[in-house]
């Protein structure tokens, strides 16, 4: 297949058949550096896999990256921030990791193509001065790339590591994985103006059928959750639960109020385990009425929780939850403060998964103060780098680089934002290290 920015090295091709992946011994995965800090993070995350691939594996495999243009690179190559060529190489892959995209704010914000600065005028970067490259505000790129490949499953593995503080006495406990629904509810949702001519006769409507009344003066909102979009996203949670050997998949919704769309999420959630994945689960009605309340060896529970319950659930009790399946707004809500509890936002790690593609990310944006200076923390894409590894079934290099990293933070050799929170903790035995350094510190611990 021939690009026209874009040239595919030699290696073998990842094959997507019957929803199974395959993968060859040198597969060509594709990466978009992204914007502003992606600069750094991401030379320090192929060296990581690199060395972790090399030591599992001892030179049989290897990981051919494919350089793929998006934001403000493809600005300068394409004269656009998200060409189609991009989607095209990514759906062709089939596996690619990306960086921080920016998204310029506000209607009349100007994003320095260099160091991916934002400021209220075009002309030279207030920040880095370079004058040939300030562009125009564009339209988040990571939500148009989720939505053009059809990336359905926003994928969220919430872990603790030994010595990063956290506000949670239980945090050790929490490692669990959070699939949210990247497609509908409010992602898809319709919100209309009070006063509008929807909004009144959507009141009308309601009225006239089922003899409710809502207040003239209010706005409506409508989020659709089909039992097609949310069956999609409950089976890739439960053939990770299957393919990673864990112990549960709880369901989370607002049904107790909702019950025709968080509700009938949770139904579906049933149905679709008796369905397609019958033998391998139990439900936790099953538990208590056929296994007097032990789980039977091999099995994995399938169990539902209510929003707000699971909110304190993941701080009280966070060891009884391994896969969470979330529609969209409870599963934004979920993520962020779940990640909170191990510590925030820099070891995040996410994916992006549909049917075929696979885009893994840093959850983090693009720091432009800190562009270029090879300072800030690469472990969220490192991580993300990690589930790629596993979702392409190469487990062993995945663990390597989990244990280095393990073992880097304990050892308190972390980039200046973990430095700082280990510090404020009151360790002393911490060494401050740059980005491309913490990936090093990892090498030399895997
Ligand atoms: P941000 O995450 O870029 O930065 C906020 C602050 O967090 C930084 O100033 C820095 O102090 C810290 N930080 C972020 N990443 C870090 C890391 N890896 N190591 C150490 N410290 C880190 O968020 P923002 O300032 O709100 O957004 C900046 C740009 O990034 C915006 O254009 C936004 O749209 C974009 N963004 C992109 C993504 C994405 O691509 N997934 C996500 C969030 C924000």
């Amino acid at each position: 297949m021939k690009f026209e920015h874009v040239t595919i090295p030699e290696g073998d091709l990842i094959q997507v058949k019957n929803g199974q992946i395959e993968v060859g011994d040198h597969p060509v995965v594709g990466c978009l550096r992204g914007d502003g800090i992606g600069l750094d993070i991401t030379p320090a995350m192929q060296a990581v896999v690199g060395a972790a691939v090399e030591k599992a594996y001892g030179g049989k495999r290897s990981i051919v990256w494919c350089p793929v243009y998006a934001g403000l690179e493809s600005l300068q190559r394409y004269g656009t921030e998200l060409p189609q060529e991009a989607v095209d190489v990514i759906q062709y892959l089939k596996v690619a990791i990306k960086g921080p995209f920016t998204t310029p704010i506000g209607e009349e914000t100007h994003v320095c193509l260099y160091c991916a600065h934002q400021q209220y005028h075009g002309g030279t970067c207030d920040k880095c001065g370079k004058t040939d490259g300030v562009t125009k505000r564009f339209r988040s790129i990571n939500v148009r790339l989720r939505q053009m490949l059809d990336l359905y499953a926003c994928v969220r593995p919430i872990r603790y590591f030994e010595g990063v503080p956290s506000p949670n006495k239980y945090a050790d406990k929490v490692d669990f994985v959070i699939f949210r629904e990247n497609t509908e509810d409010v992602y898809a949702g319709h919100d209309f103006e009070r006063g509008s001519d929807v909004a009144l006769a959507v009141i009308n409507l309601i009225k006239e059928m089922t003899g409710r009344q809502i207040r003239e003066d209010s706005g409506i909102g409508i989020k659709p959750i089909s039992e097609f979009g949310s069956k999609r996203l409950i089976r890739k949670a439960c053939q990770w639960a299957v393919k990673q050997g864990l112990p549960s998949v709880t369901f989370v919704h607002k049904g107790n109020i909702m019950k025709f769309t968080e509700g009938s999420f949770c139904k579906y959630g049933y149905e679709l385990v008796a369905d397609e994945f019958g033998d391998k689960f139990v439900t936790e009605k099953d538990l208590w009425d056929k296994y007097n309340g032990q789980m039977p060896e091999g099995k994995i529970l399938a169990k539902d929780r209510i929003a707000d319950s699971i909110f304190q659930q993941i701080q009280t009790r966070p060891g009884e939850y391994s896969v969470l399946a979330v529609p969209n707004l409870n599963g934004d809500y979920l993520s962020d403060a779940a990640i909170a509890l191990v510590g925030g936002l820099g070891l995040g790690p996410g994916a992006n998964i549909g049917d075929e593609v696979a885009l893994f990310e840093a959850t983090h944006g693009t720091a432009p103060k800190y562009t270029g200076m090879d300072k800030v923390n690469p472990g969220s894409l490192i991580l993300s780098a990690v589930m790629m590894l596993n979702h392409m079934g190469w487990n062993e290099a995945a663990d390597l680089i989990s244990k280095g990293m393990g073992q880097a933070i304990k050892d308190g050799h972390v980039t200046y934002d973990l430095e700082r929170l280990m510090r404020g903790e009151g360790r002393t035995d911490v060494t401050k290290v740059s980005c491309s350094g913490f990936g090093q510190a990892i090498i030399e611990r895997m």
